[in-house]
């Protein structure tokens, strides 16, 4: 009988090869077997076409495995990831290390120290300098500007990676802050003089808003930045200079939530990963609380002429400085130092505030966190700097400076890029010290100011914080492992539900730090 047909069959093939060879063709076949064999023919030509469609569904879904399965990977192969960075910045130490830790070999500093401006030839491979073959450039925006001279190249298989966006710098000043964010609640009541000097004059008749802060517009770690009542002279005659840069005057919010009697502020860390149409966020479920030095007693005679830098500003460049006293003084609830775990604060702030709800405040800062970032992400110059900002993968850390009042509200103070990812030495500083890098963060070698007993607490904040921005490059770790369990996505106008289930997991992690 003769074998039915499946053209996709070797075994067929070689039959019908066979009875040719004999002379056996088709037409051969008596008429009752061809009918036969046809309409055998006719079902097994359905059968052949489900079992073709059937492969070709497979094939299909291999093709789309393999397709994943690449994408999931790591982007950068481990013997080709380099990073460049500046050795002889404390703000990069930290990150160095941390590179360094996960295999990546460090390839020095961004270019010579003493002439940025060759940063451009080598982005250019002129004038005898080359690139590598892949880098991740961990730089702040003034390098990142340079490095546009870098060859262009597809997001897909990107052999530069840059941390930081073009154009935040200037959406996190003070006065563009202030326009972007002013008609938000979390946003305290501000002004940008000396365009508003009579909207500012209008709500100073108010009785809730007595106090008043002066922001210099590109101040940065509280320099310049100084308290007045509304009433004081000195305060009057500041606003009514018709001629001065701008500037932003914003209430200052009196009723600060103390722990110890010691005014505190959050360091809430956030990493952007995309602007404008690729909008992408993270906040780290964790930070830093931020504390002045001395006791907080809000009185006309610590503001204005009189201004008691230590005792308002919760900046750490202001506190954490070799000639301030107080900053090694075993204070009261806060011991010695002026920086916790933000775990370890909640954690005192719900011991003694019946009105404190770790959702809440997880709720309302993810919200904050998210109407933050997403603003910075599609301010002007961001836009203006789109083609750019394209060219390769980016990022930035930002740090946002939240502080919370009695009420348990809390409000934006500042955002901040280039943010210091430096840790803690073991020890505090000391006037008297010779070591000549004992300064911003302690010491290693003297005694004398005793030991910064938050530094490993501290420390694990910042080492977490870098290790998951790298991890969401996805260059040395797989597709399954970019967004860690430490990062919060931050999505605006999230549905409530969604960000109440956000929150509770939040809260939940958040409780478990400090047990
Ligand atoms: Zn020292």
């Amino acid at each position: 009988m003769a074998p039915i047909v499946n053209e996709f069959s070797a075994e067929r093939l070689s039959a019908k090869k066979r009875r040719r060879e004999r002379g056996i063709t088709d037409a051969h076949t008596p008429k009752k077997v061809k009918k036969v064999v046809e309409c055998k023919n006719k079902s097994a030509n359905k059968e052949q076409q489900r079992s073709l469609k059937k492969r070709m569904r497979r094939n299909d879904a291999i093709l789309k495995r393999r397709e994943r399965e690449a994408s999931e990977e790591p982007r950068w192969p481990a013997r080709a990831r380099f990073f460049k960075s500046w050795t002889d910045d404390a703000a990069f130490d930290e990150v160095r290390m941390i590179l360094t830790k996960r295999g990546w070999t460090d390839l020095g500093d961004v270019c010579s120290p003493h002439n940025t401006k060759e940063l451009i030839d080598i982005a250019q491979c002129k004038n005898n300098h080359s690139l590598p073959r892949r880098c991740l450039w961990w730089v702040h925006e003034d390098d990142g500007r340079r490095l546009k001279h870098l060859p262009k190249e597809s997001m897909g298989n990107a052999r530069h990676c840059i941390s930081t966006f073009l154009g935040t710098n200037a959406a996190v000043t003070k006065v563009a802050i202030t326009e972007q964010l002013k008609n938000e609640a979390f946003y305290p009541l501000s002004f940008v003089l000396p365009k508003e000097l009579d909207e500012l004059q209008e709500a100073m008749k108010s009785k809730d808003n007595e106090w008043w802060i002066c922001k210099p517009r590109d101040d940065f770690a509280g320099q310049g930045i100084k308290v007045y009542k509304g009433t004081q002279k000195e305060f009057n005659d500041l606003i009514s200079i018709k001629k001065q840069s701008d500037f932003v005057v914003q209430k200052y919010i009196p009723n600060a939530l103390c722990i110890g009697q010691y005014k505190f502020h959050f360091r809430m860390y956030t990493v952007l990963t995309g602007v404008l149409d690729k909008y992408e966020a993270f906040l780290y479920n964790d930070g830093h609380a931020l504390f002045s030095t001395v006791k907080y007693k809000l009185d006309e005679s610590n503001v204005g002429n009189g201004f008691d830098t230590l005792m308002h500003l919760t900046n750490w460049s202001q506190n954490f400085v070799k000639n301030n006293e107080y900053l090694w003084e075993d204070k009261d609830v806060i011991g010695p130092g002026c920086e916790w775990a933000v775990s370890r604060a909640l954690h005192a702030i719900e011991k003694e505030n019946p009105k404190f709800s770790y959702e809440k405040f997880w709720k309302d800062m993810i919200k904050l966190c998210a109407n933050t970032m997403h603003s910075i992400s599609q301010w002007k110059r961001v836009k203006t700097l789109r083609a750019q900002n394209d060219e390769h993968p980016r990022f930035e850390n930002f740090g946002l400076d939240v502080l919370m009042d009695t009420d348990c509200n809390i409000y934006l103070m500042e955002a901040n890029t280039e943010v210091g990812l430096n840790s803690s030495m073991a020890m505090f500083p000391d006037e008297l010290c010779e070591n000549p890098l004992c300064e911003k963060n302690g010491c290693t070698k003297c005694y004398r100011r005793g030991k910064n007993v938050r530094a490993k607490e501290n420390n694990k904040v910042i080492e977490e914080v870098v290790n998951s921005t790298i991890n969401l490059m996805q260059l040395d770790v797989p597709y399954s492992k970019r967004v860690a369990s430490n990062f919060i996505p931050l999505i605006v106008d999230q549905d409530e539900k969604e960000l109440d289930a956000v929150a509770g997991k939040v809260s939940k992690m958040s409780r478990r730090h400090r047990k």
